[in-house]
């Protein structure tokens, strides 16, 4: 018998995905798992849900903070980190793992001890979205392994609102399709609710193809003005000073990759959003690998150099929660608010710490929201065809009245 996912040949030219190397994405959620019902004074677990025209999908969302009240809640630094927003970058969920377990069970990096940390943690609440894209990972692992879209060919990065659709001249719809409408994704109406309810100071979204730490915007090759910008760059340069050697490229996302790219992540999270820091990270590319030859374009291949990008990045967030709690302003730590439970709009947590389950009418919300949609569409439409009948018959009545202005003149 053959199934349809190992039917699919990759070349021999190209490097398949190293399976001693990297967990099946199934194999990597229950590792968490377990590490979370191992950790329930640090850690805690979402898993929620969305989906609309028949295409859903499902989010791990786990959640460090210590139960230990010397620091109150409500002044705490809040941070997300998502990894795995696109389909192909398999590293970046591997760091994920690897951060949870230094946020927990690991205390040391590479032989260097960690405790120096520990009390920094106590002022942060951490969430963490290992794979982002569950389904997109889903068709990597059957032999897709160069598609960075989601389970239905949208592009996750490009699915935000702001300066959303619009295409560059070199536009590639098998990389960069940005969907039928903004947050027309289940998974980018996840993130959004998040970042949301949650309200973070600190974003990163977490990529590979390059060594960047990148601030926005995306869609133009500027970054932002004013002061909360220079603080931005600032963290970013300490980050890169203090643990790079300053070899990462630091800058703006559209000014430093050499290509524009609209309705991104930390577009929206800046510009409406209003998170204060929000960063995209890209942790590992091979530049010299062929273009066809994915896996090895964005994730190492041997051992010595995956070790040696796990262990300089989970560094590299260590100093970046050091430099942020330095850096963010009193203010705006407590500008954005309390920590909340949050329920997302249009999708439904499935489980809560794995006993508490709540929920239970699938896809109830999900009807109401598309009923809302298409109600929202009607109503336009009826506004517009009431004007113009409006429209047609005051012109009616004008013409008729010059008519008969005419007729009396000349009469
Ligand atoms: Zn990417």
């Amino acid at each position: 018998l053959v199934s349809p996912a190992s039917a699919k040949k990759i070349p021999a030219s190209v490097t398949p995905i190293s399976r001693d190397l990297y967990r099946p994405s199934d194999t990597l959620l229950s590792e968490i798992k377990a590490l979370v019902a191992r950790n329930p004074d640090r850690l805690t677990m979402d898993t929620v849900r969305a989906g609309n025209k028949g295409y859903s999908a499902e989010m791990l969302v786990v959640t460090f903070n210590h139960v230990k009240k010397t620091v109150h809640d409500g002044s705490k630094i809040k941070i997300l980190l998502s990894f795995g927003q696109h389909g192909r970058e398999l590293i970046t969920s591997e760091l994920a793992l690897s951060l949870l377990y230094i946020l927990t069970e690991k205390r040391k990096i590479a032989g260097v001890d960690l405790s120096s940390f520990e009390k920094i943690l106590e002022h942060l609440v951490i969430k963490v979205v290992p794979i982002e894209n569950f389904n997109g990972r889903k068709r990597v692992e059957a032999g897709e392994i160069c598609d960075r879209r989601n389970g239905r060919g949208v592009d996750l990065n490009r699915n935000w609102s702001v300066d959303w659709g619009k295409k560059e001249k070199d536009y590639n719809p098998f990389e960069e399709d940005p969907g039928t409408a903004p947050f027309s994704e289940p998974e980018a109406q996840i993130m959004q609710e998040l970042s949301k309810s949650f309200k973070p100071h600190i974003w990163v979204n977490v990529h590979s193809g390059m060594e960047a730490l990148f601030m926005p915007y995306d869609h133009k090759n500027t970054t932002p003005d004013g002061a909360p910008s220079h603080l931005m760059r600032s963290v970013l340069e300490n980050v890169n000073h203090r643990n790079f050697q300053d070899s990462c490229l630091v800058g703006s996302g559209g000014g430093a990759v050499g290509y524009l790219a609209h309705g991104t992540t930390t577009d929206y999270l800046y510009d409406i959003a209003k998170v204060p820091m929000p960063f995209t990270f890209e942790i590992y590319g091979d530049e010299k690998a062929s273009t066809d030859d994915c896996f090895k374009m964005f994730n190492p291949v041997d051992k010595i150099t995956f070790d040696r990008v796990i262990n300089k990045w989970c560094m590299a967030f260590l100093i970046l929660f050091e430099e942020g709690l330095r850096t963010l302003p009193d203010d705006q730590v407590v500008s954005q608010g309390a920590l909340d439970n949050w329920v997302p709009m249009g999708g439904e947590i499935l489980e809560r710490n794995m006993d508490q389950k709540s929920g239970g009418e699938n896809g109830k919300l999900e009807g109401l929201d598309l009923g809302m949609q298409e109600l929202k569409t009607y109503f336009r439409l009826f506004m517009l065809s009431t004007f113009l009948l409006m429209f047609m018959f005051c012109s009616r009545i004008s013409k008729n009245r010059s008519r008969d202005s005419d007729e009396q003149s000349t009469a």
